[in-house]
């Protein structure tokens, strides 16, 4: 195995800064610099990119990012003890990595990066799919990030590819696929991570539309699609019966038939739903 940088093997600076995993912060470590070179390089190319890591725990998948040549990295990691890792990452890439001791959920990360900007985590399983859907949900479209590279719990990431008519067809495949192309990229065993976790893993990348496949007003999609999939055996006509009065006919009016379960629905199917589930009547 070669080196990708100058730095200590990780195993090294876990054990000199004693950085036990925590559980409750979702801490799964990936040690082996060649795989984090990899995720790094599934995120396409980042010379010219800002790039967002949130998680960068001892700092594997951040020395792929810098070796791989990211511009700049913000790395925002909520475990203080692992400041001291990154901060000698900092100093071996002088002027290129930020690092913040902050929750991810409740920091700006837009004012401290400039674009193009690639967001590449292995994110805390507790946060993945929040920060996701933030992410895609934003108002306004384009959003700040051009690309979402990100490990997650292999089950999830097929959630966010998964095509109509499946089981793992829902909430997350259609606000991912409305706005974005995705793809899962790689699939990692449990052995690969230090704690290894109970399932396998995957990374997805999303390479963001410059406009979403169809309009919709994001907060009514979400609502619409909760809805729908939160009973999803059930008939449109019944699921969505507490979303708008008049549901019937707004179904119709998206062109869509009452008696439809929300599997069968295409992505365009919802956006439709949506937008008539806005009108005023
Ligand atoms: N990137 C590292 C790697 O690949 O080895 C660590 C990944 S580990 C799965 C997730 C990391 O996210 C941990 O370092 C954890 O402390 C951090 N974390 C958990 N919750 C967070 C939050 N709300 N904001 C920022 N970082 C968080």
């Amino acid at each position: 195995m070669s080196a990708i940088d100058q730095l200590p093997p990780l195993r090294e600076v876990i054990a000199a800064h004693d950085l036990r995993a925590k559980k409750s912060l979702g801490q799964n470590f990936l040690l082996d610099l060649n795989l984090t070179a990899r995720i790094a390089r599934a995120a396409g190319d980042l010379r010219n990119c800002d790039v967002l890591e949130v998680g960068p725990g001892p700092g594997g998948l951040t020395r792929g990012l810098l070796a791989e040549g990211a511009r700049h990295v913000l790395a925002v990691e909520k475990d203080a003890r692992c400041l001291p890792a990154l901060e000698q990452i900092a100093s071996a890439y002088p002027g290129r990595l930020e690092v913040v001791n902050a929750d991810a959920l409740a920091l700006d990360v837009k004012a401290r990066l400039t674009p193009p900007i690639r967001v590449v985590s292995n994110l805390p399983y507790n946060v993945g799919t929040e920060l996701l859907v933030r992410w895609l949900t934003p108002p306004a479209w384009p959003p700040f990030w051009q690309s979402l590279t990100l490990m997650f719990q292999k089950e999830v990431a097929q959630r966010i590819v998964a095509r109509p008519g499946g089981k793992a067809y829902g909430r997350l495949a259609i606000l991912a696929q409305w706005r974005a192309d995705a793809s899962i990229v790689m699939t990692l065993p449990p052995e690969a991570f230090t704690p290894p976790p109970k399932v396998s893993s995957a990374v997805v990348h999303l390479e963001r539309r410059e406009s979403p496949i169809a309009p919709a007003d994001p907060d009514v999609l979400s609502r619409v699609v909760a809805a729908a999939f939160n009973q999803r055996r059930k008939m449109l006509r019944a699921s969505l019966r507490g979303v708008a009065p008049d549901i019937e006919d707004r179904i119709h009016r998206a062109g869509l038939d009452p008696t439809m379960r929300a599997e069968q629905v295409s992505i365009e199917g919802f956006c439709a739903l949506a937008r008539a589930v806005a009108q005023s009547v």
